[in-house]
């Protein structure tokens, strides 16, 4: 028997007490503990292999997490009862790689889960799918395919695809990293304009402008451990922790 989750947006939006998880004998994430209040933007940064990718994938049950809970809006998502397909709905997830079925258009790109998994009408899906292009200013090319548009753009639609299931939060996975610096411009905007709107949004980001001026948190992440947090204005100025100082160094 599944167990219907009691949503409580009153509730931090994310909450992850004590988390672990292996991979065979290799510990990646080594006891995390860290929570997303709502309308918050968390961005979460740090070198090659220390867990982020993981850590969200957790928060969404991509990954099963070896010990610890997560709680999202008051529901206990490591619960094994609880129903992970309902868990997810309520979060978005962009990745690096856009992840658009190729041989769809656009505009079906973002009905199609809509009609199957929200069982929106198909008149309704794409009303909403219409009203998340414009929001992502690609209005006008909803009858394209995905090989047609430049990565940038298609990661625009892979955010108003993530959007148009009107999820609670957002996750994004280093969505400019595969993009050609001209086109982070865009995207980053398009995530700013979220922001604003009051979306709570957990980042991983090279980013540092971006966490600097939208970021309400950076959670610097290093060897599967939360090495510092903070108001990303004052962890980046002025970071404590030697291993904060030099990955910074590098990036900055
Ligand atoms: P990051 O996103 O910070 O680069 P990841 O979370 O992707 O880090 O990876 C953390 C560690 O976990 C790395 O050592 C990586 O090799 C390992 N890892 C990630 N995914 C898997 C997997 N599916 N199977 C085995 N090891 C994995
Ligand atoms: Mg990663």
């Amino acid at each position: 028997m599944m167990t219907e989750p009691a949503i409580d947006r009153s509730a931090a939006a994310i909450d992850v007490q004590d988390l672990h998880k292996y991979f065979g004998d290799n510990e990646v994430l080594k006891g995390i503990d860290f929570h997303v209040d709502q309308g918050q933007v968390v961005c979460v940064v740090g070198p090659s292999g220390s867990g982020k990718s993981t850590l969200l994938r957790c928060v969404n049950r991509l990954e099963e997490p070896t010990s610890g809970r997560i709680v999202v809006e008051g529901v206990e998502i490591t619960d094994p009862d609880v129903d992970v397909d309902k868990v997810r709905s309520r979060i978005g997830m962009v990745f690096q790689q856009f992840n658009l079925f190729p041989h769809l258009t656009v505009l079906r790109n973002l009905t199609i889960a809509q009609q199957r998994v929200r069982r929106r009408s198909k008149d309704e899906a794409v009303e909403v799918a219409r009203t998340n292009l414009a929001k992502v200013g690609l209005a006008d090319r909803e009858d394209a395919y995905p090989a047609h548009l430049s990565g940038g753009q298609q990661q625009r639609v892979a955010i108003a695809r993530a959007l148009s299931m009107s999820p609670d939060m957002m996750l994004f996975d280093e969505p400019t990293s595969a993009l050609d610096p001209e086109l982070v411009g865009d995207v980053l905007d398009v995530m700013r304009d979220l922001a604003s709107e009051g979306m709570t949004m957990m980042v991983v980001t090279h980013e540092m402008g971006f966490a600097r001026e939208v970021g309400h948190k950076l959670v610097f992440m290093d060897g599967g451990v939360i090495v510092e947090e903070g108001d990303p204005r004052k962890v980046l100025a002025d970071p404590q922790h030697e291993r904060t100082q030099a990955f910074l160094s590098k990036v900055l």
